[in-house]
């Protein structure tokens, strides 16, 4: 029996029950509650750099949950939703065969407010998993966005622009993936395509634990 697990048990991150020490995830009941987010379409209205994406859940069906790890320190849920991101979606990983996951940066103010990135969290758990590399160190937040859900559309295109900067070497990613928790209106994941297509990564796509809307 691991020790750790006495002072930090698993927590299925929907319920918050205490997991028994042979288990780790969601438990069964929750399973059952967790709504699969339909296939990411892209939209003809915008300039889309990226080159397509998916998410696993609706935002409505895993949105406590969400809240708790990004703002409840529950960093240690990224390793559930991780396990369930590769069950579900390793056809579409494997297929892609990207070279790197980005997660999406927090900017430095926020980070040292909240203590760690989630979008960090669960790059690092997928690369478990998958071995698909994580550089966590090419992109950079540089301004220090107001909350999304204040804004609307086109204030958080507005928003986005010039938020993120790159500031390694990228140009030889063929093909990365962004992740994150939550897609919402792809303003993010836009802007940080945009990016890093200027510097020379040849395609782009995103996988989020989430999405909101339709
Ligand atoms: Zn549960």
């Amino acid at each position: 029996m691991d020790i750790l697990k006495i002072f930090f048990p698993d927590r299925c991150p929907l319920c918050e029950r205490v997991r028994p020490f042979s288990q780790t995830g969601f438990c069964p009941e929750c399973n059952l509650k967790l709504e699969k987010a339909k296939e990411f379409e892209k939209e003809n209205t915008d300039k889309k750099y990226y080159d397509g994406g998916i998410s696993l859940y609706t935002y409505e069906s895993v949105n406590e949950s969400l809240y708790r790890f990004k703002y409840m320190n529950r960093p240690e849920y990224a390793k559930s939703y991780a396990e369930k991101i590769n069950d579900e979606l390793k056809d579409w990983l494997l297929s892609l065969a990207p070279d790197v996951l980005i997660p999406v940066p927090l900017h430095k103010k926020r980070l040292i407010k909240r203590g760690y990135n989630q979008a960090r969290e669960l790059a690092v758990e997928i690369s478990k998993l998958t071995s698909i590399p994580v550089n966590e160190t090419c992109l950079k937040r540089v301004v220090n966005t107001a909350p999304l859900k204040l804004l609307n559309r086109e204030e958080r295109g507005i928003n986005m622009k010039k938020a993120f900067i790159v500031v390694e070497n990228v140009v030889n990613f063929r093909r990365a993936v962004i992740i994150d928790d939550i897609f919402t209106t792809g303003s993010t994941i836009n802007a940080i395509s945009k990016e890093l297509k200027a510097l020379g990564v040849k395609e782009v796509y995103f996988l989020t634990l989430s999405r909101a809307g339709k």
